[in-house]
């Protein structure tokens, strides 16, 4: 199907315009981050926000909201103070889903050990996603993250084998998946526009990965974007490739807009009435019979 940039470009930026609005951050996990100003603070909620973010939203938040009550104003001080007392700090920390009690209380303690070394300096975790060039690489930054924290967890548990709970909450650096909670992660960290940080500087926002969490990947199906029913890390690029065609500089500009799509207006990628007539991509969409007449223009 030949795409219609013009039209979608129209298309998304209305979707921006209606969800650029401080209310609807409550609807994402970026929430937990926007609380704070200090960059130090905000890679470290950045991290743990993201690794966390698999779920519905709402076990998703009831899982950081007291976490992040647990780590104070300055949760990179209080991990920066914890030292040996991390495992009192970390006493009433529970399980979440894959990750069990003692996944997450040997993940804190590797978090600890990593910011009691980084001497303060933001950002802290930019150069383990670059080669030893210092430059940003599709084929193997994120890989690069994971080994380092893949390493850092192993030194945390010894001679045992990182479990289930903690090669999933990480992700694997050798599998093909698309790494979208690293993407996302990454998103965050490198766009300077909102919602997101800016902090890293040397990776640009229009090298990386799109994050194809569920709803983009609904999406980017039924929009036509891709044929793909399943997808593996390279297609995170190449929809990142497909989206440099509408925004050169910043592909990634409508990821949280078009996420909305599916967390507020529950888009199930399949014409369900009530929900479609409202849609602003209806226009566009593929699994809108064609011949009904959109009620709301975007
Ligand atoms: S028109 Fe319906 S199926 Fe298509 S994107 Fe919108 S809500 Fe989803």
């Amino acid at each position: 199907m030949q795409i219609d940039f013009e039209l979608l470009h129209s298309k998304l930026e209305a979707l921006k315009n209606k969800y650029q609005n401080l209310t609807y951050l409550e609807t994402d996990p970026i929430c937990f981050p926007k609380q704070y100003k200090d960059p130090l603070d905000i890679e470290v909620v950045s991290l743990i926000s993201c690794l966390f973010a698999y779920g519905n939203v709402k076990s998703i938040q009831g899982f950081l909201r007291p976490l992040f009550t647990l780590l104070g104003p300055s949760p990179f001080q209080t991990l920066q103070e914890a030292g040996s007392n991390y495992q009192t700090l970390f006493q009433k920390l529970q399980g979440y889903r894959f990750q069990t009690k003692k996944d997450n209380q040997n993940f804190f303690q590797t978090l600890v050990r990593i910011i009691s070394e980084s001497k303060n300096k933001s950002p802290l975790w930019e150069s383990k996603f670059l080669d030893q060039a210092g430059k940003f690489q599709e084929e193997s930054s994120l890989q690069n993250f994971q080994r380092f924290w893949e390493k850092e967890l192993q030194t945390t548990l010894g001679k045992k084998p990182l479990t289930y709970g903690l090669q999933f909450l990480i992700g694997k650096s050798t599998t093909n998946s698309p790494k979208k909670r690293l993407s996302l992660f990454l998103r965050w960290m490198v766009r300077t526009s909102y919602p997101d940080f800016g902090i890293y500087q040397k990776i640009k926002p229009n090298q990386i990965p799109f994050p194809l969490d569920v709803h983009i990947q609904k999406l980017i199906q039924i929009l036509g974007i891709t044929s793909r029913k399943s997808f593996r890390s390279s297609d995170a690029y190449l929809i990142k490739d497909f989206f440099l065609k509408i925004k050169p500089d910043d592909p990634l500009l409508y990821d949280f807009y078009l996420t909305r799509v599916g967390i507020i207006e529950k888009c199930k990628a399949s014409y369900q009435e009530g929900v479609c007539e409202k849609c602003y991509l209806k226009e566009i969409c593929l699994v809108v019979p064609r011949g009904i007449e959109p009620r709301l223009q975007g």
